[in-house]
């Protein structure tokens, strides 16, 4: 059964968008250059007189896959001439809920090469709008218009396909984006099973019994790889901080305040600071552990402020 918004899309079949679009300038040698240097093409046909006359094409062709700079608008905007009931259609797909876009696929069939000299212009059709799909990134439509690219005589030099999906964006997750996982090894893994476990663990050297953190496999006082841990009282003081506005990543709210908290056994370490207004926090401020649980699969430990 036909909707009544299929038969308002397929009004659009057939019709042109709008008035011929003529490109700025004609084929030219420097817009030549400058694309198969940027291309690193390297064929002598599309610059070089002499091998050009030679070959099949008796003189200079711009590459065929340069059609679409003939007729694209510059930096500097101009007004666009084309494209009004292209607009009006999407905006009408907009006003259905398909307000996402994204190109599908492009085709160009030439029939004839472009010379220095030719000046080309565009005639764009809309050639069909599709039924609903489902597709993976959700219900849309395709769109496929047809560009015709025309010489200075009207005469047909190529003709491209271009389809576009307009569709549904998916709806937005309510649920907040994971807290990022740290990147566990066997020198630091004891550190958030033990913030699992409501501890805060420093590592201490076996040899000489100095405690180091971040987590490492050899204590730099002593050079011996052979290692334990304490758990750690859990008071501490803000050593220094900063409180990031951005860039914002999802997991995590903004202004986010970040400490290195000094421990009262000497080692420091970087953490959330919470339950305090951004610009209250003090350096040197006193501060205690607690064990901020974010999913079934980490728990890290926070500081908040004493009193
Ligand atoms: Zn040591």
């Amino acid at each position: 059964m036909t909707s009544d918004l299929d038969q308002r899309l397929k009004a659009y079949e057939g019709r042109e968008v709008g008035p011929k679009d003529v490109g700025v300038d004609p084929v030219n040698i420097p817009m030549i250059r400058h694309w198969v240097e940027a291309m690193g093409d390297t064929n002598p046909v599309y610059l070089d007189e002499d091998a050009a006359q030679a070959s099949v094409h008796d003189g200079i062709v711009a590459p065929p896959v340069m059609l679409q700079a003939w007729v694209m608008r510059g930096i500097k905007p101009r007004p666009a001439t084309g494209g009004a009931l292209t607009d009006e259609l999407y905006r009408l797909l907009d006003a259905e809920g398909f307000s996402s876009v994204v190109a599908t696929n492009c085709e160009q069939e030439y029939h004839r090469e472009v010379r220095p000299g030719d000046h080309l212009a565009t005639i764009a059709t809309i050639e069909s709008v599709s039924e609903e799909k489902q597709t993976a990134l959700g219900a849309g439509r395709f769109v496929t218009t047809r560009i015709r690219y025309v010489d200075q005589n009207d005469e047909p030099v190529a003709d491209m396909l271009f389809r576009i999906l307009k569709f549904r964006p998916p709806a937005k997750e309510a649920q907040k984006a994971p807290r990022p996982r740290p990147a566990l090894t066997q020198d630091n893994a004891f550190f958030f099973e033990g913030a699992k476990a409501g501890k805060l663990l420093i590592q201490r050297c076996a040899a000489c019994g100095k405690l180091r953190h971040p987590p490492r496999p050899v204590c730099p006082h002593c050079r011996s790889l052979d290692w334990d841990t304490v758990e750690a009282s859990g008071r501490g003081t803000v050593y220094s901080f900063v409180v990031n506005h951005y860039p914002q990543v999802p997991a995590f709210d903004y202004p986010l305040p970040v400490g290195l908290v000094e421990l009262e056994e000497g080692t420091r370490l970087v953490s959330d600071i919470v339950g305090i207004e951004p610009a209250d926090i003090k350096v040197g401020m006193p501060v205690e552990v607690e064990f901020e649980r974010f999913d079934d699969e980490l728990t890290l430990p926070v500081f908040r402020p004493v009193g």
